[in-house]
């Protein structure tokens, strides 16, 4: 028996209908970029986060940079991200013409370590972005205090948290900006491609809306060099089926994860540590292992689909060779890419293929244990 590592198929076979009719409702309308749907998207996504502003984008890459482009920073100044994240966070940062500064992160949770940003902030800091890595929430309290206190800009890369929350208030709303994606896989999904930016900053919000759309001010008039940043129609109507589902998906990932934590229990692999009520939405499964490469190709070998997130710190790679930064500066980024390994993971995880998933672990141990003997 095979273990998809993801399956959107399976998440979106029962919508299949309803997302059909949004699909003829945006090719009938005539509308098919920044109509209607994407308004209205906008607006349901703002209610469900409780934030005030929601600028919907093409992807969470293009709200990541436009968060900084719209409060102003750029050449010269520098934002602290985390070294164990997707090249996204720090492209946008790159492409904003600030200088990306790589921490270090907990070793518990992975996240950032407040500490560590701490140690970075110099007087040319202008951001912090914590990352929610996996779907677990960064410590947003120490974060905000350390951005309050240096007066920084708090950007949340929620690219991975749609849906968690901390002390009753969601993720992309604990920051001064929420940076969302809708890659298909992501706990909130496209049939396609798209994004969003929420803030509570009136400023930052209608600085972001007119930029991506190249900056107008009124038909042809282009007060910047924008960006073109539009979400399509589709996507803004098929999200819109998905948007109320997302609380039940996010609730069967919850009981995927305790199933696995209750059947990987004694197996010498490192769970994910234990997080707070509805901190934790699971985007990924990641445990750790001192034999990552041969469980990893064990598992491969068994049909079980597993992932690297990710395999190569930032830091250490040739496009941020300009960072300085050389193998040993970042140890517990740099040992956790040599251990991390994602299992399947995905709402419609059914308990036998956790089993699946179980038993093949097991017998990895148990054929090291026979190597040895
Ligand atoms: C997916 C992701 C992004 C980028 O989103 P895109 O929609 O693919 O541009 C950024 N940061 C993190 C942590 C992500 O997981």
């Amino acid at each position: 028996m095979s273990v998809p590592f993801v399956d959107v198929e399976r998440l979106h076979a029962p919508l299949r209908a309803d997302l059909m009719d949004a699909f003829a409702r945006v090719i009938s309308s005539g509308r098919y970029v920044m109509g209607p749907e994407v308004e209205a998207f906008e607006a349901e996504f703002a209610a469900a986060l409780g934030v005030s502003h929601a600028v919907a984008v093409n992807s969470g890459t293009a709200a990541l940079h436009l968060a900084l482009v719209a409060a102003g920073i750029g050449p010269g100044d520098e934002v602290i991200l985390p070294a164990n994240t997707f090249i996204a966070t720090a492209e946008a940062v790159s492409l904003a013409g600030a200088s990306p500064v790589f921490v270090d992160v907990e070793p518990g949770t992975l996240n950032i370590d407040p500490d560590c940003v701490a140690e970075a902030i110099t007087t040319n800091t202008r951001a912090i972005i914590p990352v929610h890595l996996y779907g677990r929430i960064a410590n947003m309290p120490r974060l905000r205090a350390l951005a309050t206190r240096h007066r920084l800009l708090l950007v949340e890369d929620a690219c991975q948290a749609h849906g968690a929350a901390q002390d009753g208030v969601y993720a992309g709303a604990l920051g001064d900006v929420g940076c969302f994606s809708f890659y298909p896989t992501k706990n909130l999904g496209a049939i396609g491609e798209g994004g969003m930016l929420v803030t509570g900053d009136a400023d930052i919000a209608n600085a972001a809306r007119s930029l991506r759309d190249h900056a107008q001010s009124e038909r042809y008039r282009h007060w910047a060099p924008g960006f073109n940043y539009r979400l399509p129609e589709l996507q803004a109507a098929g999200l819109r089926v998905c948007l109320p589902h997302l609380d039940g998906w996010n609730a069967r990932r919850l009981d995927a994860a305790r199933s696995y934590a209750e059947v990987l229990a004694g197996l010498p692999i490192t769970l994910p540590a234990p997080a707070g009520q509805g901190e934790h939405v699971y985007h990924l499964y990641v445990v750790r292992s001192e034999r990552r490469d041969a469980l990893r190709a064990h598992l491969g070998a068994r049909g079980v689909g597993v992932a690297i997130h990710y395999p190569y710190p930032i830091h250490l790679q040739e496009a941020y060779a300009a960072c300085g930064l050389r193998e040993g500066a970042l140890p517990i980024v740099e040992a956790s890419c040599r251990e991390i390994l994602s299992l399947p993971m995905h709402p419609y995880l059914e308990p036998r293929e956790i089993a699946e998933v179980a038993a093949a672990i097991q017998a990895f141990t148990e054929s090291r244990l026979e190597d040895v003997a």
